[in-house]
């Protein structure tokens, strides 16, 4: 596909990619430690055909039925170079599903969704890697997350379900605080998790607005939406 939307997102796409190696550059970090996850949550199924011709191997999608029923709508040749990654709040009764057809799970928030999300990977014949997402606010802002004083045992539980691989930390920096301070936060909660799980050394943080800051505190990966695609449109 190129027509007009192809050459927007083209141009988006350049920009951010720019920003990331700016951003790495001055925190003195190698561009290729960090992954761009491209958020198309409320876009269509051809908006992640054009991303995937731009190249865009990540993308993520936050609800369940939406993200399925796009993907179902790509070509085979399409969908199979997609990495698709999970990053919303999961309900316990579609976990099962969400495991069907995400290739990363970057919201698990508490533990009864991991024998669901184990099953349906082990019926899908694969490990699910997992992130745990971390509630920095420490307030239930609704943005979903586990209080970190929970988080070591949710990642005991999570290391010891066959079926999974616990990869790391996910958060979203909370409203009116300083994404600095909370990424830095993310990035020490990461250092403790490592003592004991020594493989989990992703972390995801940073969007449209606070990527810069994300980078600066070590992220691995960067969930963008906005920058790219534009304002969402409402939910359908
Ligand atoms: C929507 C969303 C994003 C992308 O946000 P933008 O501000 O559009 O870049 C990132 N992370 C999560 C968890 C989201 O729900």
């Amino acid at each position: 596909m190129t027509d007009a939307r192809t050459t927007q997102l083209a141009d988006r796409l350049t920009a951010v990619h720019q920003r990331i190696a700016a951003a790495c550059a001055a925190a003195h970090r190698p561009v290729d430690d960090v992954r761009l996850v491209v958020i198309t949550k409320y876009f269509p199924a051809t908006d992640l055909h054009r991303l995937a011709d731009l190249g865009v191997i990540d993308i993520g999608e936050s609800r369940d039925q939406e993200a399925a029923a796009k993907l179902a709508e790509l070509p085979a040749s399409v969908r199979e170079r997609l990495r698709v990654h999970f990053i919303g709040q999961i309900q316990s009764n579609k976990a099962r599903h969400i495991a069907a057809y995400a290739d990363r799970v970057q919201s698990v928030d508490r533990a009864k969704v991991l024998a669901p999300l184990a099953r349906g990977a082990l019926e899908r014949g694969r490990v699910l890697p997992i992130f745990l997402q971390v509630d920095l606010a420490g307030d239930d802002q609704g943005r979903g997350g586990v209080l970190p004083a929970k988080l070591p045992a949710l990642a005991e539980a999570a290391a010891t379900t066959e079926g999974l691989e616990l990869v790391g930390l996910m958060a979203v920096a909370p409203l009116h605080a300083d994404p600095a301070a909370a990424f830095e936060r993310l990035a020490s909660l990461s250092q403790q998790l490592r003592a004991d799980h020594p493989g989990a050394t992703l972390i995801s943080a940073g969007m449209s607005g606070d990527l810069e800051q994300a980078v600066a505190a070590g992220a691995t990966h960067l969930r963008v939406g906005s920058a790219i695609l534009g304002d969402r449109p409402a939910p359908r």
